[in-house]
């Protein structure tokens, strides 16, 4: 297995800490999305995206299917750097298009997750032994100026609507930080899901066999594991739902009753029946508020690929 390199810092790791409780004791209760994202998580994602329900994948595997040529052809990278790969099997289509202009290209992956970092490399190694691949565990948001600079032409890759799971601070954060690192000849290509049908929507996010359930739960064993708490799953419910006001799902943890969870530092947090702690939003967009974000990150879209039906996006980014 290729080696893994962990780009966090023990600061960050401290303040997380310290963050998690605050927002636990909040009267508004979260629990940051990259918790959902351990060992079992990941693994459940796979498994969401083949749902009959999670169109996201599908439409964006068609996009990459009948674009990846064009995308390779206008950016002609040399490194492929993918935040947030997760599996990365639909980044293979890219991979491998441009493998056979460029066999000497690299493929980087940036990912909080050591299974997702794993199944990356297992599937890139598929397309061709040759290709090097660089994988670093980290957190997109906080590490990403450490990745290393290089002058060759990059395509960056930023898929599966990922940037759904920011408000707009923190998205604008994440895009400035990319186009500080973003050299002329760059391309930074960008999937995102669109506003559309609020019955498709939902539906997305509650899958029939209940596998979005358990992803959803199984962050409170995360989160159990690594600040010892006790979290019980069985207190909880799944609940997912489309704030229009918002243009976003939120998906909650909603208690079923009231009780307390002890702190290590031995306070508690209290919890009450029906209150509900968010885990993860992820936003439809319109192309008014995409671009209204670029703009204000200095960035401007070159070309953008869409299904027929405007369920999904691609857009290929370059700098202002
Ligand atoms: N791009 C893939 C996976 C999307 S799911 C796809 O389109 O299917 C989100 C991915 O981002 C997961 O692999 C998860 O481990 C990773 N992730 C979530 N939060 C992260 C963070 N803060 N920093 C780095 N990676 C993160």
């Amino acid at each position: 297995m290729k080696k893994i390199v962990d780009i966090g810092d023990s600061e960050s790791k401290q303040k997380n800490r310290s963050n998690i409780f605050f927002s636990l004791k909040n009267s508004s209760k979260s629990i940051p999305t990259r918790y959902l994202y351990d060992e079992l998580g990941s693994k459940l994602f796979e498994k969401i995206c083949n749902t009959e329900e999670y169109y996201l994948t599908r439409v964006e595997q068609y996009l990459l299917e009948t674009n990846a040529s064009e995308i390779v052809k206008l950016s002609n990278p040399t490194d492929i750097f993918e935040f947030g790969s997760g599996s990365s099997k639909k980044t293979t289509l890219l991979i491998g298009e441009q493998f056979e202009n460029n066999p000497n290209i690299s493929y980087s992956s940036l990912d909080i997750s050591r299974k997702a970092l794993k199944m990356t490399f297992e599937q890139v190694k598929k397309i061709n032994n040759k290709i090097q691949i660089n994988l670093f565990k980290g957190d997109f948001l906080s590490d990403l100026k450490k990745v290393q600079l290089i002058n060759t032409p990059r395509l960056f890759l930023f898929l599966g609507s990922t940037l759904g799971n920011f408000d707009d601070k923190i998205a604008l954060a994440f895009l400035t930080g990319l186009r500080k690192v973003m050299k002329k000849k760059d391309y930074f290509l960008l999937g995102i899901d669109m506003l559309k049908e609020e019955s498709i929507i939902t539906s997305a996010y509650n899958d029939s066999k209940g596998i979005t359930k358990r992803f959803n739960k199984n962050i409170l064993q995360v989160v159990n594991k690594k600040y010892k708490l006790k979290f019980n799953k069985n207190n909880f419910e799944h609940q997912a739902y489309f704030n229009s006001r918002k243009s976003q799902i939120e998906m909650y943890l909603k208690s079923k009753k009231e009780h307390k969870i002890q702190l290590p530092d031995n306070s508690s947090i209290q919890i009450n029946s029906g209150e509900k702690i968010l885990t993860e939003i992820s936003r439809k967009f319109s192309f008014k508020v995409i671009q209204s974000l670029l703009k204000k990150s200095d960035l401007k879209i070159e070309k953008k690929f869409q299904d027929k039906k405007k369920y999904y996006t691609l857009m290929l980014i370059r700098r202002l």
